[in-house]
């Protein structure tokens, strides 16, 4: 175990300049999911769920 922590990447672009964010709550889905992490991406500018950032 050399690294615990993966780098998230972007699974459109695999840019690795991200935000992450918390998503909070919304209108659509309420307090269901509220801590789960938002990614934003700088390069495509296209915004994803944490599970859904590559992390390979
Ligand atoms: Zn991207």
């Amino acid at each position: 175990m050399t690294k615990q922590t993966k780098k998230a990447k972007c699974p459109f672009c695999g840019s690795d300049k991200l935000t992450k964010k918390k998503r909070g709550w919304t209108l659509t889905t309420g307090i269901y999911g509220m801590n789960n992490m938002r990614y934003k991406c700088h390069d495509c500018g296209k915004k994803f769920m944490e599970h859904k950032a590559d992390f390979s």
